[in-house]
């Protein structure tokens, strides 16, 4: 079995797998500047300390978008902002659509479908088209509800509870030293407050980032710190798709070394969240990466599409968690 050589960092992981308390922010930071023979030994510890505080199951999720693109703010990684020359444009899905989507997702094996807005925050043309699509949703299929709508009032988290949405999805996206050069149009406390009112509501919390946008190897240890300190059910973690017409279209990719410590330290960092990674990581990590990240920690699957680029297909990654031997999780019985 590979071996960690720091001594004091192989009993910090030790600790984090007996203990299920996560790394603290100097431990993470030496996980991140691991040397590249010792990336297996991280992946490998990050395998048993999921399987002990997670189990071996893996969740496969399903994601619909209801608004795509012509969002106001700009976050420059992102295609759907309506302030740059992106190739997505303003479509908005009707509710026998959702409800479809939802189906197909459901049909899949997946146990969540989450849907999504290209928005700051809702308005009331927004709340009632999840309100509606909700209801018909429950009313059609058996599944369980998130949703990722921007920024919420907490009359819209009440509202949120009241439906029957069981987890919420908002990123913090990076480090909160690195956001305001990133994102201008809204702060990182914004976000947070959100996240503080659905965590206090009872939902679940689902929150995660994108990896590659510029930050230091130290601001991406204080973003899986600050993550960290939500104690988030879900961290969608992403690796920087750089989307042409974006201000980071010639952002350069993420090693791939660097996205498998990435993926070691995030789960050593957060031992008992459900550590998906979404977008990006085909052109990140490939097949391998699929495989690499599996056994490195992090448990669910989205099936399907992703919001503006082509992920996976469904059945590709289905069998190969069936290669893999990994259960797909059973539909929760808290419906
Ligand atoms: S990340 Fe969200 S808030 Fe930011 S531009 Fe994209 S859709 Fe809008």
């Amino acid at each position: 079995m590979p071996q960690l050589t720091d001594p004091d960092l192989a009993r910090a992981v030790e600790t984090v797998y007996e203990t299920g308390v996560g790394l603290s922010e100097p431990d993470i930071g030496a996980v991140l500047r691991l040397p590249d023979d010792e990336i297996g030994a991280a992946l490998e510890a990050a395998h048993r300390v999921r399987v002990r505080w997670c189990g071996p199951e893996v969740e496969v999720e399903g994601i619909v978008s209801v608004k795509t693109g012509g969002c106001p703010e700009d976050c420059h990684f992102c295609s759907q902002s309506g302030l740059f020359a992106s190739p997505v444009r303003g479509i908005w899905l009707d509710i026998p659509a959702l409800v479809e989507a939802a189906r197909q997702t459901a049909a899949t094996g997946a146990t969540e479908f989450c849907i999504v807005a290209a928005v700051r925050g809702p308005d009331d043309r927004l709340m009632t088209q999840i309100r509606e699509g909700v209801a018909a949703i429950r009313d059609a299929v058996e599944i369980n509800i998130a949703a990722s709508l921007g920024i919420l009032t907490q009359d819209q988290v009440d509202e949120l509870v009241a439906i029957g949405v069981h987890r919420y999805n908002h990123n913090l996206e990076t480090a909160r030293s690195l956001f305001p050069t990133v994102v201008t149009t809204h702060t990182w406390d914004e976000r947070f407050d959100t996240l503080r009112m659905v965590r206090a509501s009872g939902m679940e919390v689902c929150c995660g980032g994108i990896l590659g946008l510029g930050e230091t190897i130290d601001q991406r240890a204080e973003f899986a710190t600050q993550l960290a300190s939500l104690a988030p059910d879900e961290v969608p973690l992403n690796f920087l798709n750089p989307r042409p017409g974006t201000p980071l279209a010639d952002a350069e990719v993420l090693d791939a070394r660097d996205a498998l410590r990435a993926i070691a330290t995030f789960r050593l960092a957060l031992p008992r969240t459900i550590l998906r990674y979404a977008g990006g990581r085909e052109i990140t990590l490939g097949d391998l990466g699929t495989r690499d990240g599996l056994l490195g920690g992090v448990n669910p699957v989205i099936v399907g599409n992703y919001l503006t680029t082509l992920g996976r297909p469904a059945d590709r990654d289905l069998a190969l968690l069936d290669e893999l031997k990994m259960p797909v999780k059973a539909l929760s019985s808290s419906l």
